[in-house]
């Protein structure tokens, strides 16, 4: 094991875990001493190295850790936080001036100060959902919380992946919806019956217009995609921006482009137009249950 490697030390006859650093292991006989290059969290650590040992596990840039020290005792975080952080979450870090940038599951955060006081904020990575369930990260951060502390970020962050994310969302979304549908006017019915015949004709034809579109989006792209959907759109235009690039010269990819933008623009309003026009029938019941 080379020397450069090497990152922790301890005694093989028992006691403590030190970061190589550590006064406390140049007392250790040389035929007791153990190195490490992982951190061995079953032995306890030596509360003297402990706060070095974490952030020479879990930062990307350990050469900060003066500014760490100085960042962690402003921030408030205590050696038990950092432990849970680093050692048991696995959590990365890099340190700036002003905060750290921390890693966590599957994304970025930013805790900072600003204001020019020992306020902090929580931001989190930017991100774009795309229509197949997964996203793509666009750069940047945006603010999740206005004032933050350590263990409010420690727990937002060790806490987040985007599938619970998505599911709390659904969730929210559902109970809204049921709170709209309680308070629907009287008279309201998801019943077909409820249709007068020549409304009931219209509404078929305007079903399986809208249906064929929704075939023709998705034959042509191969996908379950809703580009329909308005929220849906550009991010369908992302994942198929090879489809419709092709080897195709330019000025037909533009064509294609703009054909499928304004397809699915229509589609768009068709659907919130059928929406509107047969909001006490069917269709209400209908976008429900394809949404
Ligand atoms: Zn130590
Ligand atoms: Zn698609």
């Amino acid at each position: 094991m080379s020397d450069e490697a090497v990152k922790y030390l301890y005694s093989k006859r028992g006691g403590p875990f030190h970061d190589k650093s550590c006064p406390k292991a140049q007392h250790i006989p040389d035929e007791e001493l153990g190195y490490s290059e992982k951190y061995l969290s079953n032995i306890s650590q030596c509360p003297l190295c402990a706060v070095k040992a974490y952030v020479r596990l879990g930062a990307k840039d350990f050469y900060n850790y003066p500014l760490y020290e100085r960042l962690f005792r402003r921030m408030r975080f205590t050696p038990v936080l950092l432990r849970r952080m680093y050692v048991n979450e696995k959590i990365r870090t890099s340190a700036s001036s002003n905060g750290l940038t921390i890693w966590g599951k599957e994304d970025s955060w930013r805790l900072e100060f600003w204001d020019g006081s020992d306020t902090m904020r929580l931001m989190h990575n930017n991100y774009y959902p795309l229509p197949d369930g997964t996203r793509i990260f666009t750069g940047g951060y945006h603010l999740q919380a206005e004032r933050a502390t350590a263990n409010y970020a420690f727990t937002a962050i060790s806490g987040y992946t985007y599938a619970d994310h998505k599911a709390a969302m659904l969730k929210r979304e559902q109970e809204q919806f049921a709170l709209k549908v309680d308070v629907l006017p009287e008279g309201f019915s998801a019943k077909k019956d409820d249709l007068s015949g020549a409304k009931k004709k219209v509404f078929w034809v305007w079903k399986k217009f809208i249906e064929l579109l929704r075939k023709f989006f998705r034959k042509r792209s191969k996908c379950t995609c809703k580009p329909w959907r308005q929220a849906d759109l550009p991010g369908w235009m992302l994942l198929h921006l090879k489809w419709w690039g092709g080897t195709a010269s330019p000025q037909t990819r533009f064509a294609f482009a703009a054909l499928f933008v304004v397809g699915a623009r229509l589609l768009c309003y068709t659907e919130s137009y059928a929406r509107a026009f047969f909001e006490r029938g069917e269709a209400y019941q209908w976008n429900v249950g394809t949404k």
